[in-house]
């Protein structure tokens, strides 16, 4: 640390309060405790001269200084019901000094005040220099200084559709000026949502390396402290650094640390984020779009982002950025293997696909640990075996995590994806199939099966409704028919079934049985009594149409096995299925009308 004028003055300070420490107990020094009944007899005995009392305590002074405690001020704690004190001191003519607070414990009240004086002044002097209304608020000096990025987008890879996305940023921030002119509305802040280790600072980086702009990189907790005040204080602190370094990146990692929701704090609630949280929205409005500051936020938790933050005109940009697929995975691995000497025996794309599952980060760090191994080993090349030996010790890591997936389980889930995206095939009114996966997508989705919606959609007709039923059972009817067994797998494709279901016979009326009537509560409306049979109807009425439902998933499987076979094949091969081979793959499908 260097020796700061500041760091001086808060020595001084650490020197005096030792200083009124030792006073204290030199005090006590001076003053030897006795007890009542000894100090009576000093009394008695002729050796004092005056007392001093004091609410609680009789101070004693000695005639001659007591050579065995070497004082000549002794102290006992003041019996007050002992009525046989006065007269004893009257028939000693000793004379009663003072009643109040001594001379000397005055002299440290004194010191304690001034030491009180000085740290207040300190603290006044430095609120001015800083130019802040808080005198700790600029003590992480990190927070407000830019970095200049060497990180290109060559450096990023396997996260193709998130760096597309951000690629139109750098050309924003590099022309400012004419952006400007051409009228367009400068994004403010973007929000890098997915797991850890992905590369969203990576790419954050590239993104100011690229444009050659100032990076401001922060972490949502450095702004949350214990004291009330300084998160906020912080954030006004950096907005106006950024303002000076425009145009400029502001990075805030960890950025649900600040911008948790409000209802998923507990309720006493924390006041500190509450504000930091308030400071950084203010400035985000205040600052005009076209200053070219763009405030690019990292997390994994967007479930758990306050609504606040992804308002218009704040982060109302989310970009995805998911673990990489096994082409992705090539991608990285040639990027972080540049320096490496690898064994004729192995290849890159061999590793790639020993490692489903991993993120940018572990795969930099196996190459890593492989190359450590084989320096231990005194070899020149890394070869297969190390290679292997720093796989499995990331797989304990990610097991720990949840997040490595067996090869059994990978069957399991190509197949059950492959389901999913066949009965989207095969009925004429779902949305058509965009892309399978089955790499992990946070919050224990272990693959998915993502449709397009052709256009934005307000109202379903009732067949919409129950296709979507049937696509949810997709998955663990393919299970079911290849491998005459289901697993946990499919709990949130029953649970959002069920909803579905649910919706239809309560709220819209879609029930044969029932006929066109709602069974929803309404706070603002009057209840309904559910008398128990109708409940059990509702049930009944529901339970029917989801296993209709799966009776047809079942049948749509049934017919389309072999395109499943192949589907789930590809699937175990490329991880990732989309565009033109899925379409052509899709386009096999038999039609199913329900
Ligand atoms: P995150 O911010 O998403 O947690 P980081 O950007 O901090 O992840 O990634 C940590 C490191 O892992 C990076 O510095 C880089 O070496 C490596 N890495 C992660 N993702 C990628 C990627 N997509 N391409 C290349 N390297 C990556
Ligand atoms: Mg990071
Ligand atoms: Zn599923």
């Amino acid at each position: 640390m260097q020796d700061k004028p500041e760091n001086r003055v808060i020595w001084l300070f650490v020197a005096l309060g030792l200083l009124f420490i030792v006073v204290l107990s030199i005090q006590d020094l001076l003053h030897s405790p006795i007890s009542w009944t000894e100090a009576k007899q000093k009394i008695e005995s002729g050796q004092v001269e005056s007392v001093e009392i004091d609410s609680h305590l009789v101070r004693l002074r000695l005639k001659e200084s007591d050579t065995e405690l070497r004082t000549d001020m002794l102290e006992t704690v003041f019996i007050e019901q002992d009525e046989s004190f006065f007269p004893l001191l009257d028939k000693n003519q000793v004379t009663v000094k003072a009643v109040g607070p001594s001379n000397c414990e005055e002299g440290s009240s004194w010191l304690f005040t001034f030491f009180l004086i000085g740290l207040i002044v300190y603290m006044v002097i430095r609120m001015q220099r800083t130019g802040s209304s808080n005198p700790f608020a600029r003590s992480k000096a990190s927070l407000a200084s830019p970095e200049s990025s060497t990180i290109r987008f060559t450096d990023v890879a396997g996260i193709d559709e998130a760096r597309e996305e951000l690629e139109e940023l750098v050309a924003i921030l590099k022309q400012p000026q004419r952006f400007r002119t051409l009228g367009g509305r400068m994004p403010k802040g973007v929000l890098l949502v997915g797991p850890p280790g992905t590369g969203k600072t990576l790419l954050a980086k590239a993104v100011a390396g690229e444009a050659d702009v100032p990076f401001f990189h922060t972490s949502g907790s450095d702004f949350v402290e214990i004291y009330v005040g300084v998160g906020a204080a912080r954030v006004r602190d950096l907005f106006e650094q950024a303002k000076k370094k425009a145009p400029c990146i502001i990075f805030i990692d960890e950025f649900d640390a600040i911008a948790k929701s409000r209802s998923s704090r507990n309720l006493n609630g924390n006041d500190e984020r509450e504000q930091t949280l308030n400071q950084l929205l203010v400035a985000m409005d205040g600052f005009d779009s076209q200053q070219g500051i763009i405030v690019i936020a990292a997390t994994n938790r967007p479930d758990s982002l306050d609504s606040a933050v992804t308002r218009p005109g704040r982060f109302d940009r989310q970009v995805h950025v998911q673990l990489p697929d096994i082409k992705g995975r090539r991608a990285i691995l040639e990027i972080h293997a540049k320096n490496i000497q690898l064994d004729d025996e192995i290849n890159l794309d061999m590793i790639a696909r020993l490692t489903p599952g991993f993120s940018g980060a572990d795969l930099a760090n196996i190459l890593n640990e492989a190359a450590l191994l084989t320096i231990r080993k005194a070899r020149e090349k890394i070869g297969l075996v190390e290679i292997e030996e720093a796989i499995e010790r990331s797989i304990a890591g990610l097991a720990h995590k949840n997040r490595h997936i067996n090869e059994d389980e990978r069957r399991r889930i190509a197949f059950h994806e492959g389901g999913h995206a066949l009965c989207a095939a095969a009925l004429p009114v779902a949305d058509p199939v965009q892309k399978i996966s089955i790499i992990p997508r946070g919050r224990g989705a272990l693959g998915y099966t993502m449709q397009n919606p052709e256009q934005d959609q307000n109202l379903y007709t009732h067949k919409q409704l129950y296709s979507k039923i049937v696509i949810l059972f997709g998955g663990r009817a393919a299970e079911e028919h290849l491998f005459s067994d289901y697993t946990t797998g499919a709990a949130d494709d029953l649970r959002r079934a069920s909803d579905i279901a649910r919706q239809m016979i309560r709220r819209y009326g879609m029930s044969e049985a029932l006929g066109p009537m709602s069974f929803e509560r309404d706070e603002n409306r009057f209840v309904q009594e559910l008398s128990p049979s109708l409940i059990s109807l509702l049930d009944q009425e529901e339970s029917k149409i989801l296993k209709e439902a799966y009776h047809h998933a079942s049948s749509i499987i049934q017919q389309n096995e072999d395109l499943l076979r192949s589907l789930g094949q590809q699937l175990l091969e490329e991880e990732t299925l989309s565009g033109d081979k899925l379409d052509e793959l899709l386009s096999r499908t038999q039609e199913y009308r329900i």
